[in-house]
């Protein structure tokens, strides 16, 4: 597979101009098969004065970015100024964001190029792609299933080469499990390595925003540009440049009781095949799988709950109550009804333990094993609109809310098909080690 290093090699030796990029994909984003997959919510009007601008400066040898002419896909989440940003949601329907995220001001910067917004489930609060205010996506490689979600959009336009990459959020998973599902690569980055600033937040103390890639290399190149630590976000910190000595042992989770069982072994298989290649060693593992998703969604509805009461219909688009979808509605009366006085904070208080014990755990699993792999979700994607529990719903999160909970970087990369769905392969390592997750993950590839 081309990578966008050789792609912006073109452009800069005038084999392939920007101009002609984003019309490439304009003209394909306007098909009538491309609209049935309900991607993009909507377009950058000026993307094409931008791209001509950018030639220009190649024609006349000036300066360009390290992205030029490169053009790339926004989930809805994430404020570009002048540009519709709704979140899935009929409460900023007519919301236009005054200003830029920080990672779109660092993209902008390399003259990348903004094709435009792309769905997602509504504040996402999702794990399909099916909740958006805007009807679900669709996934490309086959329309009859979900892609995954919430960044839905941001992997599905990869999938569907609508875009040379595109960005996402992840809050307990939503990049890395629409990446399995549509066969594409997913980064979630450290808590911290990446600046939220501009990011509508829906768990605080868990968002990230990262890449959504067709390659190992291209995530890397988009992550270099995007990390950093930013004023505008005072979570935010250096990627530190010492890294200790790798130990060359990857622990493979036990997921028998979570998992499909051609899924896990898949994974299994996978993962022996390229540790024999590449002379690691295997050490099976053991994750405290059965509290993750308890743990996640008590602090998540909390969190969100506390984010969602800015939108009461006097600043920010719509009250919120009137015009959300059944499940953000879910989160906030059951964050609401968390935080109620008379349980005295109990249950927060727990889930907040747990989340210590987490942390804890991958600590002491650190000092044996370099990284930790397991799949990215348990099973394949159901059909679009089929009735699931929310239980099954949740439970897609199974594998991916761990490492959201403790902060850790993690990636999904395509790991092969089972049925002829796509299945990811999960890496998860040490704070701040994105490094070694890009070395892993491009054997995979
Ligand atoms: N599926 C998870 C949830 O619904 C993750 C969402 C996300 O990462 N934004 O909370």
């Amino acid at each position: 597979m081309n990578t966008l290093k050789h792609k912006l090699k073109q452009i800069k030796e005038g084999k392939l101009s920007a101009l002609e990029n984003v019309m490439n994909f304009s003209k394909k984003i306007a098909t009538k098969e491309t609209q049935d997959l309900n991607i993009f919510l909507n377009l950058n009007e000026k993307a094409i004065e931008q791209a001509k601008e950018i030639d220009k400066r190649i024609k006349e040898k000036k300066s360009i970015g390290k992205l030029a002419g490169l053009c790339f896909a926004v989930k809805s989440n994430i404020s570009v100024k002048s540009l519709t940003t709704t979140a899935g949601s009929l409460v900023l329907e007519d919301y236009v964001s005054p200003y830029n995220a920080t990672v779109i001001n660092k993209l902008l910067a390399e003259d990348a190029l903004i094709l435009g917004m792309v769905n997602m489930d509504e504040f996402a609060c999702g794990a399909s792609g099916e909740t958006s205010a805007f009807g679900p996506t669709k996934n490309p490689k086959n329309p009859t299933l979900i892609p995954g979600g919430s960044s839905s959009g941001s992997a599905a336009s990869v999938a569907a080469s609508l875009c040379d990459f595109a960005l996402g959020s992840d809050t307990g998973g939503s990049i890395r499990n629409p990446a399995s599902h549509c066969g594409v690569v997913g980064l979630k980055p450290t808590y911290g390595a990446v600046s939220r600033y501009g990011l509508l937040d829906m768990a605080m103390s868990f968002d990230c925003i990262g890449p959504l890639t067709n390659t190992t290399e291209d995530s890397k190149l988009i992550f270099d540009i995007i990390k950093g630590s930013d004023n505008f976000d005072l979570t935010t910190k250096e990627t530190p440049k010492e890294k200790e000595k790798k130990k060359g042992i990857i622990g493979l989770v036990n997921v028998k009781d979570f998992c499909n069982k051609e899924i896990a072994e898949l994974i299994e298989n996978k993962t022996n095949e390229i540790a024999k290649k590449n002379k690691w060693k295997i050490k099976k593992i053991n994750l405290p799988l059965d509290i993750a998703i308890e743990t996640y969604y008590i602090i998540v509805y909390t969190e969100f709950y506390s984010a969602t009461r800015k939108f009461d219909g006097r600043r920010f688009g719509k009250k919120i109550e009137d015009f959300a979808g059944p499940e953000v509605i879910r989160r906030i009366i059951g964050g609401s009804e968390i935080t109620k006085a008379e349980h005295e904070g109990r249950f927060y208080k727990e889930a907040l333990k747990a989340r210590n014990y987490l942390k804890e755990k991958f600590s002491e699993l650190f000092e044996s094993v370099d990284a930790i792999i397991l799949p990215t979700v348990p099973k394949t994607p159901h059909k679009i609109g089929e009735k699931i529990t929310l239980e099954e719903m949740y439970a897609y999160d199974v594998f991916t809310t761990p490492a959201s909970i403790a902060g850790l970087p993690a990636i999904s990369v395509p790991a092969g098909k089972i049925d002829n769905k796509d299945v990811g392969l999960q890496i998860i390592a040490k704070d701040f080690d994105e490094d070694l997750l890009f070395k892993l993950a491009k054997d995979f590839e």
